[in-house]
């Protein structure tokens, strides 16, 4: 069940410390749409997703950044998505327009991870965000946190989980580099 899955995935990034508080949401492609967790919904706890159409009105009570999930899944073939709020990952992109891994996972996995512009649920945030993943499988939105996507939420968490990773070996070999 969805609820489940979103709840499976939801406790590791908990436990990874790739999201804290109420912050971060998840969501899966299905016919005509999408489900998405709940606004203000804590990923580690059992919740109930909400359909939101690829087109058409949305529900109350999806979460605040619904319009950055709908654009990927208009955009690309992607069928889950990932937004979380890993530190190493938001403190890398205050200094990076490119975030350029140096470990063995992030340089295999994500050679190259975008740093998109964008106000938390905005329009702009969505078309950036949604641009980018249609090119690779992970980005950062400035001072904000990672969006990443796959064929389903277990390879997106590992897109978010290696981006971080990559990070913040980065930091803490002092070798990021502001490109
Ligand atoms: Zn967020």
């Amino acid at each position: 069940m969805l609820d489940q899955e979103f709840e499976r995935i939801g406790k590791r990034l908990f436990r990874e410390g790739l999201v804290g508080a109420n912050f971060g949401n998840v969501s899966v492609r299905c016919d005509g749409g999408f489900y998405i967790t709940r606004s203000g919904a804590y990923l580690d706890a059992r919740g109930v997703p909400v359909f939101v159409a690829e087109n058409g009105s949305v529900p109350e009570g999806a979460s605040s950044e619904y319009r950055v999930h709908r654009e990927v899944y208009r955009r690309t073939f992607h069928r889950a998505v990932v937004h979380a709020h890993p530190v190493h990952a938001v403190a890398a992109s205050l200094e990076a327009t490119m975030i350029v891994p140096l470990d063995s996972e992030g340089m295999t996995l994500c050679p190259a991870i975008p740093v998109v512009e964008g106000r938390p649920g905005s329009d702009d945030l969505a078309r950036n965000v949604a641009d980018a993943l249609a090119e690779t499988p992970v980005v950062v939105a400035r001072g904000h946190g990672t969006f990443a996507a796959g064929r389903t939420l277990d390879e997106a968490y590992l897109y978010t989980s290696t981006a971080e990773y990559a990070c913040r070996i980065l930091l803490l070999s002092g070798r990021l580099r502001g490109v």
